[in-house]
């Protein structure tokens, strides 16, 4: 009996020392919170691609609807600001229909005639995308547009265009011709208003806005108390706290080479973005050659490079998304001091992976990351 009693006393002890551990490993995580954690998610398409929130609460049913709601609220509203793409028949998803047009596409039609006033949000964007744009010297290039609905890749684009379209198109795509203006009006309300000087020209957003739709998805959630989410806008994606299991979210990093469905590797993450840029998703083929959706302002063709992806993986969305596509046209040496500049300026954490067409991989990091590459990808 004593025996018997001295045995369940040691398996206590180690349940004890289990649990202690556990809770050790995972603070603000408690087995009973755990248990009673329900997982919520809600999958629609808007800003022209598929965007699936999950969220991990204790929360009720009722209040994590709602929180739904926010979010893809939030979500039309961004799409009726930032969209590109209002004349695309696979585009009117969304509280914005076809008649519709969005704040950006107004920007774009009063090009060279007039200054057009903005919301906050596109002001704020337009901001640090041309910031980003003069410290790169246009590798990033908020005003791509007319470039890109040149090549229209991805959409109608199947060929090559001519030259002459080419050259007419890169020279409406300069961002040294875009004005931002803020009037303080008397009553102290601020204007913002977008010019942009030559006729013709369009803004493209395309390369940022999922990244700057993620992170105001995530202050909706964490302002409702969820602390455990995932969102995917479109695969650009950012995790919040932890998984079902309690551990940190897995995000695959698909395999980059054409024709590939499995994954390169996984990165074990919380509160942080992961999103890439690669030249494998949008793309078509002329003659043996592939032509891809990142464009280079410097010759007005898809970027020449060696690389077939970038990820990015930062604390910042938008960030995340940002310099995916920056980077992809700057390659590695010249990401090397724009990173470490923006680390120290927007006090974030930014980790970038360059997948190159040999299979193997290069990381710029000065932080700690989970990460697993997978056979025939070579660190
Ligand atoms: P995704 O299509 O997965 O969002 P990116 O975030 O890399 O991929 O964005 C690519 C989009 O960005 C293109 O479809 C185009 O609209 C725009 N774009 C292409 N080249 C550039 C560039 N050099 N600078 C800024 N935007 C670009
Ligand atoms: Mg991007």
């Amino acid at each position: 009996m004593k025996k018997k009693n001295k045995k369940q006393n040691l398996i206590k002890t180690k349940f004890y020392l289990l649990f202690f551990i556990i809770t050790a490993l995972f603070p603000g995580f408690s087995c009973s919170e755990n248990l009673s954690r329900e997982e919520y998610s809600r999958v629609e398409f808007v800003l022209g691609t598929v965007c699936q929130i999950r969220l991990l609460t204790t929360l009720p049913k009722e209040r994590v609807d709602e929180v739904f709601d926010a979010s893809f609220e939030e979500l039309v509203k961004l799409d009726a600001i930032f969209n590109a793409n209002t004349e695309h028949s696979d585009y009117g998803i969304g509280e914005l229909d076809r008649t519709e047009i969005s704040e950006l596409e107004l920007v774009n039609q009063k090009a060279g005639k007039e200054s057009v006033p903005v919301s906050k949000e596109l002001f704020e964007l337009l901001s640090i995308a041309l910031d980003i744009a003069k410290k790169t010297d246009g590798a990033f290039n908020p005003a791509i547009g007319a470039l890109v609905k040149c090549w229209d890749i991805g959409f109608s684009g199947k060929s090559v265009p001519p030259k002459e379209e080419i050259s007419s198109a890169l020279a409406i795509s300069n961002f040294r011709d875009i004005e931002l203006k803020e009037n303080k009006s008397s009553s102290a309300k601020i204007e913002y208003r977008v010019f942009l000087k030559k006729e013709g020209m369009r803004l493209d957003l395309g390369a940022v806005a999922k990244g700057y739709a993620a992170d105001q998805l995530s202050s909706i959630i964490r302002r409702a108390g969820i602390e455990d989410a995932l969102i995917d806008i479109g695969g650009n994606v950012l995790a919040l706290g932890k998984n079902a299991k309690g551990r940190n979210w897995g995000i695959g990093l698909k395999n980059p080479n054409i024709g590939e469905q499995d994954i390169a590797g996984v990165l074990h993450v919380s509160g942080q973005s992961v999103v890439t840029s690669g030249n494998y998703e949008r793309y078509f083929e002329e003659s043996g050659k592939i032509y891809h959706h990142i464009l280079d302002c410097k010759t007005g063709y898809p970027v020449e490079t060696s690389l077939n992806a970038v990820s990015v993986i930062s604390d910042k969305s938008l960030y995340a998304d940002l310099l995916s596509t920056t980077c992809f046209v700057l390659g590695e040496e010249k990401s090397r001091n724009l990173i470490s500049e923006l680390r120290k300026k927007t006090d974030s954490e930014i980790s970038i992976l360059f997948f190159y067409n040999d299979n193997s991989v290069r990381l710029i990091s000065e932080d700690k990351l989970s990460l697993e590459i997978k056979s025939p990808f070579v660190f």
